[in-house]
């Protein structure tokens, strides 16, 4: 029986993710960190495993998150050098279009300055802008922001892409690598950040990159906490060059309690709930990669370790 070892900070997940491999792939022997049996794993699923808790694992031979990132995993070249995967779902991309969508016209629409407006009770109608005539640019046209920038397509608005190599989206104003950086953000009314967290895109949305925008954009972070510089958030709210942000995902989470984030004038906080791949998808994945590895068939959605992504 193959042994597949579940390794995570997250109790409550390692519960349900038990139960779904349990539904879903009974013929998997899938076992906890603490567990003897952890000893014979060849697969790995992970979600902010243990420091050190991979090196343990002497027959690894794959390391599957169970998300679509992968920065949780230190991918750096001490850990076990064995193929990583991660997960790819239409129904999380969906839920990352939702989620999008939501925020995007939050902004165009001016929910965020009619909800404030009702707290002073204050009727004040704001021009109406057509989605033509706002400016939305998404970080990242991978899996999930080639779905969200095609979503925004549909529904009017102006769409620009960034990517790290050249990308042909229907209706979208592509751009590429950090020389096309600064033409894709000029002038954006919203910024969607969709970009996996590597040593290139660590502290992307910056000073420099806020000063880029429009006066008065907004910014939607999906992709990790560590993308954001808080301070020169703040500094741009203070001082309208940004008028909102929506942040789903922090460098701490859950969000300390006491962290200035969520009374930050302007910033709407979401508990990391954008989109995640549901756990009957995340068990029928690796079970579909463990029988690719021990059948020696090409494994499904393999990052690419030098890249972080
Ligand atoms: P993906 O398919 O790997 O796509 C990543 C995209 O980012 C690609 O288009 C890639 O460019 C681009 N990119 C990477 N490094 C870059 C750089 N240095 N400069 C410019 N572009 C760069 O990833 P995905 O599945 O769409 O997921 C993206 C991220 O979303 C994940 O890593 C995760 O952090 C986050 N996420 C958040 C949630 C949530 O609930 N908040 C849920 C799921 C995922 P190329 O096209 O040239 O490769």
């Amino acid at each position: 029986m193959t042994t597949v070892a579940l390794l995570s900070n997250d109790a409550l997940l390692l519960e349900q993710l038990q139960a779904a491999f349990a539904a879903h792939a009974p013929h998997l022997r899938v076992v906890l960190a603490d567990d003897p049996a952890a000893a014979q794993a060849q697969v790995a699923a992970c979600w902010y495993p243990q420091a050190g808790s991979l090196d343990r694992l002497p027959r690894l031979r794959l390391i599957h998150s169970v998300a679509a990132g992968v920065d949780h995993l230190s991918t750096d070249s001490s850990g076990p050098d064995v193929p990583v995967c991660r997960v790819v779902d239409p129904d999380h991309r969906r839920g990352m279009t939702e989620y999008v969508r939501w925020a995007v016209l939050h902004y165009h629409r001016d929910f965020d300055r009619v909800t404030a407006q009702q707290r002073e009770n204050l009727w004040l109608r704001h021009p109406q802008r057509f989605a033509g005539k706002f400016k939305v640019g998404v970080m990242g046209l991978g899996s999930l922001g080639s779905a969200i920038a095609a979503d925004l397509v549909a529904a009017g608005y102006s769409v620009r892409g960034w990517s790290r190599s050249p990308r042909h989206l229907k209706g979208v104003t592509c751009h590429h690598g950090d020389a096309e950086f600064s033409q894709f953000l000029n002038g954006l009314d919203l910024l969607v950040n969709l970009l996996p967290l590597t040593a290139a895109t660590r502290g992307i949305l910056n000073h420099h990159t806020f000063a880029k925008l429009a006066h008065g954009a907004a910014i939607v972070n999906c992709g990790r906490g560590q993308h954001v510089i808080i301070d020169d958030l703040q500094i741009a709210l203070a001082n309208g060059q940004l008028r909102g942000a929506v942040l789903d995902v922090f460098e701490h989470e859950p969000l300390p309690s006491d962290h200035p984030l969520w009374q930050m004038p302007g910033v709407v906080v979401t508990p990391h709930m954008a989109s995640a791949a549901s756990h009957d998808c995340i068990a029928l994945q690796i079970a579909e990669n463990t029988r690719r590895l021990l059948s020696g068939e090409a494994l499904n959605n393999l990052v690419n370790r030098s890249l972080g992504y």
